[in-house]
């Protein structure tokens, strides 16, 4: 008889900043989503695949999951974003929810009401276990967060470091249902290639941009050509303001040419190829609270 193999969705839950991204691509084995020290790095529902012994991880990777801000505050891209999140909830066959050591607040638990309201087993990611300089406060901690809370299962781990992800890996698969593969082997995300170079210059932005200014970028692949052993891409950086074009540019255009190198390395490393990128800034006034613009910028399902 074969062994029996397993695949199915899992959504990765969590308040912004907790370690989703890190984690899916720690379990896919490659960075399809980005990753940057600041809140809502991730405005996409993303599908990364991780092929594992035994069967198929699908982890939907998500803008963290937070309650509507105040009508006043929330603009379209924050309805997108916790549209984008909700989204995340349809389909899966279980789902992790991601918190960091030694935290636990109203955020995290309005995370895990959303799940119990789903009803699928919920497994607990305890991420950023590195980061505790006291690792006695570990045991209390879990005991106090699984106190009258239903967890599948409770696993400490460091997405970073790459530690406790087999024992995840394996507790998630034991969820899912028995069933052929969804994607190829080879497969790792959903997105094109084309997304992930957009997104790969968004996470420099988001990196070396400081305050505010990260939120009042997004970024548009004009060019995407194979030609030979060569990607050709063309991105647009916009901004909200002329004041912020020329802070995006920098001095010389030192920042943008710090911003493009940087991206270029990291499309070389996924795409596996060599790429020629060209950048260029362009402003459109309001672009973060405008539906159309929203829209012709990929924030749409
Ligand atoms: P997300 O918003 O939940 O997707 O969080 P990210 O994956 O973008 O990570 C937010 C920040 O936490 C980044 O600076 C990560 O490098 C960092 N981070 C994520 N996981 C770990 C971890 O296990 N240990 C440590 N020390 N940092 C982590
Ligand atoms: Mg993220």
């Amino acid at each position: 008889m074969n062994p029996s193999h397993r695949s199915g969705h899992v959504a990765v839950i969590g308040r912004p900043n907790v370690g989703k991204s890190t984690l899916t691509n720690a379990l896919v084995g490659a960075k399809i989503s980005i990753v940057s020290p600041r809140p809502q790095t991730t405005r996409h529902r993303l599908l990364g695949i991780a092929t594992v012994d035994g069967g198929q991880l699908l982890l939907v990777d998500t803008p963290g999951l937070h309650r509507d801000q105040g009508k006043s505050t929330a603009t379209a891209m924050h309805r997108w974003m916790n549209r984008a999140a909700r989204g995340a909830l349809e389909g899966i066959d279980a789902a992790m929810l991601v918190v960091r050591a030694g935290q636990w607040d109203e955020a995290d638990d309005f995370a895990y009401q959303a799940l119990r309201h789903v009803g699928v087993p919920v497994v607990l990611v305890v991420n950023q276990v590195d980061r505790l300089k006291d690792k006695t406060v570990l045991l209390p901690y879990l005991a106090q967060v699984s106190e009258g809370r239903e967890f599948a299962g409770v696993h400490p781990i460091s997405a970073l470091k790459r530690k406790g992800l087999e024992a995840l890996t394996k507790e998630v698969l034991a969820l899912l249902p028995e069933q052929p593969a969804l994607y190829a082997e080879d497969e790792i995300t959903d997105k094109s290639q084309r997304f992930l170079a957009g997104e790969l210059v968004r996470e420099q932005l988001m990196r070396q941009l400081g305050e505010e200014l990260p939120y009042a970028t997004t970024v548009e692949i004009e060019r995407f050509i194979v030609d030979g052993a060569l990607l050709r891409i063309g991105a647009v950086i916009w901004v909200e303001r002329d004041g912020q074009k020329s802070i995006v540019i920098g001095k010389g255009g030192e920042r943008l040419r710090e911003i493009g190198t940087k991206a270029r390395q990291q499309m070389e490393r996924l795409f596996d190829s060599k790429v020629f990128l060209e950048t260029w800034v362009r402003v459109r006034e309001g672009w973060s609270d405008d539906e159309a613009a929203l829209r012709t910028f990929g924030y749409h399902d």
